[in-house]
């Protein structure tokens, strides 16, 4: 399994914000190379497809309305160890709980709305990244 790559996706909060450019610049600086990117509406049926590890939990269904709630950006990204460098960029889920100068602790409105999503493993990089730009 390839460990330089990971998905990330700046969030309806976050777009309609204006903060894309900002956060695109952060990851950038920050090393990652942007390897695909493109802005989309999820429909429902999409976020609760991207989501669905998590449809046993009490916020899916808010997370999911809330992901169709406006444009997203969705992008590769490549760097060495990128899973684990990206997810200390971002920084904890909860933006009160993140570290000062991580994205969310700069832009995320709320622990939903938390600005950005990084996936978690590698394994999931692939089938996000694949979600998003293979068909
Ligand atoms: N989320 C939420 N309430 C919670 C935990 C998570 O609304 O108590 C949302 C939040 O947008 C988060 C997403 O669900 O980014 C996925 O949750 P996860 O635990 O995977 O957090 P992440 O990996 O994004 O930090
Ligand atoms: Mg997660």
């Amino acid at each position: 399994m390839e460990t330089n790559k990971t998905f990330t996706i700046i969030k309806p909060d976050a777009f309609k914000k204006k903060y894309s450019g900002a956060i695109i610049k952060q990851i950038e600086d920050s090393g990652f190379q942007i390897t695909n990117m493109k802005l989309i509406s999820l429909t429902k049926e999409l976020a609760e497809k991207f989501y669905s590890i998590h449809k046993e939990k009490p916020f899916f269904t808010n997370l999911c309305e809330y992901m169709c709630s406006g444009p997203i950006i969705v992008m590769s990204l490549k760097k060495d160890n990128a899973v684990e460098d990206f997810r200390k960029l971002i920084g904890s889920t909860d933006p009160e709980k993140a570290e000062e100068g991580t994205i969310r602790k700069l832009y995320a409105t709320s622990i939903e709305a938390n600005a950005i999503h990084g996936s978690d493993s590698d394994d999931n990089a692939k089938i996000e990244s694949d979600f998003f730009f293979k068909s």
